[in-house]
């Protein structure tokens, strides 16, 4: 697209979760298959300067970009909907605003002036915003404000839209997306809280171009018509988003909703090409009409709250639409797990996933879950984590290292077969200080990740402190696990296998970041794959099962 890029603001009303992010994703889905270039950012109304820092009880996974940065889980959203990757500038929390303004103020920046909210903090949430459109590669910035509107913290942001809305003009677009909610003893959605929300974002000033409605149950006929009266908009830009079986029919549904052709109009764009999905059908048919399914076991710590795992879940799902099988996934509580009843929680399953984590909380648990798929055969894929105690569980019982741990867990161990790397040891702050975003790696010729991947040199994204401790390379080696990954300048262990397994290997890093829709990532198919092998059944088509 020639001209300036145009930025597209998406708020939320009424109450949170209502899935901006995928929203937004959806929409940048359908703008991409027109072939225009779009990029999605996130802005985080809280005080933490990234993410990195926040327990997952608080805000689900922590997403790694290629460059290192530590954000909220949208961007796993936006990247595994876009296939392009992001970066630090699509995450921004009022905690790096703040920060930044700060530190001009410190160097003197500000010449004397009394620093405020307004214009210095909008100032530099405006540049935030534009820093994106600057790179003068995207045709579309979409921008994703956390929080609700009338929330105080989120109250600079909606100054921020406001002005940029009004110095860009026709350059810039708004869209709410709020609940009709269904009142069971009338049988009816309700039309009040949306009119509310948008009076709420109107006293700001911000007047919404689109809404969008989440729904339980299909819109009346007229209530678009009275939305779009009460609130200023056209009825065409009162789109309908009801609840969907996966994330990933959104599109289609926003598509068949005229989201994108609305969005295009209000911004004046015209002549643009047909949408083209034919890649994201396909993946949809393959998702939603397996041949065979699989029970696989994803073993956490926080599996309670499956947000923790999010872009694990979505990879697995991915890589089982590719191997076209259905995926069930037991979610397995690490702590819960002890010698005695393993078997009873992992039997029968095809295949064990043992999840990253941080500190001491259920890690014996996973040490058992690693034994019992390595001794009876069961495909494993470890992650980072996962990874570090599928090598101290092998110390402990292969190589008979009874004291074999992480310096992590233990830092008296007399076996510190993980430890911590040598520039982390003087680190005493804790954010963003891990090694952190894309790493090179090269494979071992002949070894099964090189066999999964296709070729030598790869790279991947970490986010960990702890090493294997190549002091123990050979000894491991001989014993029959072997590195068959490492960094080529570092020589850091990025991955183990076992051999005389069918399928046992742990990565240092987070292969879940870079799976995608367009590509799911070669370590999970390959996975999934290995545990059909062990044990897929044809999926029972429903006559089937009636008749059963
Ligand atoms: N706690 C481990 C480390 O810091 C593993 C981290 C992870 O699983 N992401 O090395």
């Amino acid at each position: 697209m020639t001209g300036s890029t145009k930025y597209i603001f998406v708020t939320g009303g009424v109450t949170s979760s209502l899935g901006k992010g995928i929203i937004s994703a959806s929409l940048a889905k359908l703008l991409q298959a027109r072939g225009f270039t779009v990029t999605i950012q996130k802005l985080d109304p809280y005080i933490n300067v990234d993410p990195g820092t926040l327990n997952p009880y608080e805000h689900g996974e922590c997403f790694v970009t290629e460059d290192g940065a530590e954000t909220d889980l949208d961007l796993g959203h936006y990247e595994r909907f876009l296939d392009v990757p992001t970066s630090k500038a699509n995450n921004v929390t009022t905690g790096r605003i703040y920060q930044n303004v700060i530190n001009k103020e410190r160097r003197g920046e500000y010449l004397g002036k009394t620093v405020q909210v307004i214009p210095h903090i909008t100032d530099e949430i405006k540049a935030q915003i534009q820093a994106l459109g600057r790179k003068g590669i995207y045709d579309f910035v979409i921008t994703e404000v956390g929080g609700t509107v009338g929330d105080i913290e989120s109250l600079p942001y909606v100054e921020a839209i406001r002005q940029l809305k009004w110095q860009k003009g026709r350059d810039c677009l708004a869209i709410h997306l709020t609940l009709l909610p269904y009142l069971g003893t009338t049988g009816e959605l309700k039309t009040k809280p949306t009119q509310h929300s948008v009076k709420e974002l109107l006293s700001l000033g911000v007047q919404p171009d689109v809404l969008v409605c989440r729904t339980e149950h299909p819109m009346q006929k007229g209530m678009k018509e009275k939305i779009a009266l009460f609130c200023n908009v056209d009825a065409n830009a009162v789109i309908e988003s009801r609840d969907a079986d996966t994330i990933y029919d959104v599109p289609l549904m926003m598509q068949a909703e005229g989201l994108d052709q609305v969005v295009l109009q209000k911004l004046g764009i015209a002549g643009y090409p047909e949408v083209d999905l034919r890649a994201w059908h396909d993946f949809l048919r393959r998702y939603k009409h397996p041949a065979s399914e699989v029970h696989i076991g994803l073993v956490g710590k926080y599996v309670e709250l499956k947000d923790a795992y999010k872009s694990i879940k979505e990879a697995l799902e991915h890589a089982g639409a590719e191997n076209e099988c259905k995926l069930h996934i037991k979610w397995v509580h690490s702590e819960k797990l002890t010698a005695k009843n393993v078997a009873k929680h992992l039997g029968g399953l095809s295949g064990i996933l043992v999840a990253p984590g941080f500190g001491h909380r259920g890690i014996e648990g996973k040490i058992e879950a690693i034994k019992y798929a390595r001794e009876n055969r069961i495909p494993f894929l470890g992650i980072c984590l996962g990874m570090q105690m599928a090598v101290i569980e092998f110390g402990r019982h292969v190589l008979g290292l009874a004291d074999a741990n992480s310096t992590e867990m233990n830092a008296d161990t007399t076996h510190p077969v993980i430890a911590m790397m040598e520039e982390q040891k003087a680190i005493e702050n804790k954010g963003g200080t891990m090694r952190l975003g894309a790493y090179a790696c090269k494979l071992t010729e002949g070894s099964t990740v090189h066999k999964v991947y296709g070729r030598k040199d790869i790279s991947e994204r970490h986010r960990h402190r702890y090493e294997f401790n190549n002091a123990y390379i050979d000894m491991y080696k001989k014993a029959g696990m072997s590195a068959t990954g490492t960094n080529p300048q570092t020589k850091l262990v990025e991955i183990v296998e076992v051999k005389d397994h069918p399928w046992f290997v742990g990565v240092q890093f987070h292969p879940e970041y870079r799976s995608t829709v367009a590509r799911p990532h070669p370590l999970f198919v390959h996975f999934v794959k290995a545990a059909m092998q062990q044990g897929a059944t044809p999926v029972k088509r429903e006559a089937e099962v009636q008749q059963a």
